[in-house]
Formats: structure tokens, sequence, C-alpha cells
């Protein structure tokens, strides 16, 4: 799960990282009177959506006067801000952070990540941070230092000195670093963090250390132990067909392509965009549908896969373990009769009950392509969306 970045920083504050003041305004009014009760000579006001690149594509304004920050409110409330990791459809900015201003000395880049490799922590951290980070990264990877560390292990005070030696920093803002590593660990292992990107850390005029842009990133699977995390949660900002999915406890990922993908397991629904890919189709969707579903749990997976336009035809691809096939039958069936199955649906089914499975289909009255081989049925439904077009 993604939060916004004054989230972000809200969270991180209360574990002692310096941020700037600032206030969340869903109206140029809003924008407004936040300024005015911030105070100062300068503000930033910055487009709150889940993605990166805002700077780049105009989404953080300077302003010098309240009037500036009304009108940059007026710019960027309701825009689709369209960056590098929007994609071209861009995302609606539904609400802007009015931020404190200030003296930018120096822009650096910190993350921790999780490293699935090694079960570990990755800390990242360049003196090059900034908009320009991807470059720095292609162009000249040496600026960018890396370590990692055990979260089971947590924080240990060298993990600071460490950032700070690597940022080259000194005085106050050494000292500042080795409280912020120490924020910055402690929030990522205590709220089971997948990611925190600080992007950029600034060395003020002043000498101080501020988070200026923050990113976090939750595991989806822990989320239960942090109710007060889940809140946080922007459903305007995630894909509506994701959200219905994470509801009835499926695996759903929107994807571009044209076929939809109705399959048990994640790795078998890995295997079968691969094996989609390879006969020259795309896959609309990663779907597992899990080992327990019930006819209802599939029913809805089936609703949602037709659901998407772009679906020009349904591959379904079973293997009976736990999974039933004769339950995944029986939800296609139900699902179907509420409604239309206008595209081509292939359908491999193999392991338990999957004569009964098979039956239950063929009785349907469904136009069902049916296959026991997955290699054929790949072909089978990349062959009918031609022949459909
Ligand atoms: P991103 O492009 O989506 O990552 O948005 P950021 O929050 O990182 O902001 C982009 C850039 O705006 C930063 O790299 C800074 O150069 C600039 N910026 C943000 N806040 C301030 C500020 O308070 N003062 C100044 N001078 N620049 C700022
Ligand atoms: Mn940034």
């Amino acid at each position: 799960m993604n939060i916004h970045e004054y989230q972000a920083k809200e969270v991180l504050k209360k574990y002692g990282a310096p941020v700037s003041a600032g206030k969340v305004a869903f109206t140029v009014q809003e924008a407004a009177t936040a300024a005015k009760e911030l105070g100062g000579s300068l503000w930033v006001v910055k487009a709150q959506i889940h993605a990166g690149g805002r700077g780049k594509a105009g989404g953080v304004i300077l302003c010098r006067t309240v009037e500036e920050v009304s009108a940059a409110a007026t710019k960027l409330l309701g825009l689709t801000l369209v960056t590098h990791q929007t994609g071209p459809k861009g995302q609606v900015v539904r609400k802007v952070y009015v931020e404190s201003g200030c003296n930018i000395d120096r822009e650096l880049y910190v993350s921790l990540v999780l490293e699935r490799n090694s079960g570990r922590v990755a800390v990242i951290a360049s003196q090059a941070g900034g908009m320009d980070i991807e470059e720095v990264a292609a162009k000249t990877p040496e600026k960018i230092i890396q370590f990692s560390f055990d979260p089971s292990t947590g924080y240990k005070s060298y993990h600071g000195r460490k950032l700070a030696y690597a940022l080259g920093l000194e005085g106050d803002a050494q000292k500042q670093m080795l409280k912020l590593a120490e924020a910055l660990v402690k929030s990522y292992c205590e709220l089971d963090c997948t990611q925190i990107e600080i992007n950029p850390l600034v060395v003020t005029k002043e000498g101080n250390l501020i988070v200026l842009d923050a990113k976090v990133s939750f595991d989806d699977n822990a989320l239960f132990r942090h109710p007060d995390i889940e809140s946080l949660r922007d459903l305007a900002e995630e894909d509506p067909a994701e959200t219905e999915a994470h509801k009835h406890e499926l695996n759903y990922v929107k994807l571009d392509g044209t076929i939809g993908c109705m399959v048990n397991g994640a790795g078998l629904a890995m295997a079968t965009m691969d094996i989609i890919k390879l006969h020259g189709g795309e896959p609309a969707n990663f779907l597992d549908v899990g080992g327990g579903a019930t006819k209802e749990r599939v029913s809805e997976a089936f609703k949602l896969i037709l659901a998407d336009q772009n679906v020009k035809a349904v591959l379904v691809n079973i293997f009976g373990g736990i999974m039933k096939c004769d339950v995944i039958a029986e939800g296609i069936v139900a699902a179907a009769k509420d409604i239309q199955l206008n595209v081509p649906m292939v359908v491999r089914l193999q392991g338990t009950n999957m004569e009964q499975g098979r039956k239950i289909l063929n009785e349907s009255g469904l136009k069902i392509i049916s296959e026991g081989d997955l290699t054929q049925a790949a072909a089978k439904v990349v062959a009918a969306i031609k022949e459909a077009a």
C-alpha cells in the first residue's frame, strides 16, 4: 500500500524525522488559509498523487506570496498530472500540500528498500540526490552507496555513522543524520514497510537536515497489524478493479493487454502470463484466485476480468490441487448468468475433479474452447482473438 507525501511525513515525524511545517488542502481557499497560518514568506505547493516525478512535471510550485499560493493551488487542483511514473494517462490531483519553503544548499538521496534475495533491508544513499537520481544511477553508479541490515536486529548506531559519512555531513547535520537514520530504520521495521524513499533529503543553507520529499510503501500482508496505517489508504489513487479484488481476497493486478487470465496459484499465474506472451498475446491482468476459493469468489473474479473493456478473450488455467475444478466451473457458470460472456473463452482444467468441472462447463451452454494442454491453450486463446478481430 502506498500513501501520500504529506501522510508519509506525518508518519516519519512521529519517529523524530525533521520535516517542514505543512498543511494539506482540498480547495484553493484552504491552501490560502494554510499559507497564512504557516506564516513566513516562502511556501511550496505540492500536488499529492501516488507517483513521483512531480517536480519535473510542474507539480511542485514555489510561492512567495499568499496570492501565488492561491494561484498554484488553482492550477494544480483538478489537474491531470502526467509524470514519468504515472503512465501516459496521468493522475488527477485531488489535494495539494502547502509547506513552508526552505533554503536548499544540497539535495541528497536516502532510501530503505526490502532486499528480497537476502531477506535484509538495503540502505541506498547518494550525495547526488534530487530530481535526476535515475540518471545518476544509470550514468554514475559510483555516486551511489549501498549497505544492508538485518530487520530482526534493527538499528545500530554505525548505520547512522555510515550514512553521515557517505553523505559528507558535518557538524549539526551529521548529528541530525544519526537521529534520522534511527527514525528511518525504526519506522521501516515497526511499520512493516517495503520502502522508504527520501528524495531529496536536503541540507539547508543554515546547515540543517530536512526531509523534503518522502515516499513510503507498506507490506499489504502486514496491514492487519497497523489499522492506523491502513486508515491512510486513499482509494481514489488506486485502481477500482484492484480495490474490488482486494475486498474479495483476490490477488489481482490490472495490466494493459487483451487476454483476461483466471488462474490459481501465483506461480501458475506468472507462467500463464509468460506463455501468453510467448505466443504473441498480452495478458490483461494477473489474477490468482487462491487455493481455497469458493464459488462466489471465483464468480467475482470472473466478473472483474470481464469488466475490463480491454479484455477480448479469457484464458482459464486451473490446476486443481487444493482448489477443485468443479468449484471453478460453478463459479464461472454463476458469473456468466449475471453478465453476458461475449468474448471467446479457452479453459484448461487439470487435477482434482476435472471431469466434473468439464461436465459442468459443457452442460452450461456457454461457448467454451476446452483444452488440456497449456501450450495449446495459450495458442488457442491468441488465435481466438485474431479470429474475432
Ligand atoms: P518529486 O519530483 O515528485 O520527487 O517531488 P519533490 O518533493 O522531490 O520536489 C521536487 C523538487 O522541488 C525538489 O527536488 C526541490 O528541488 C524542489 N523543492 C521542493 N520543496 C522545496 C523547498 O522548500 N524549497 C526549494 N527551494 N525547493 C523545493
Ligand atoms: Mn522527490
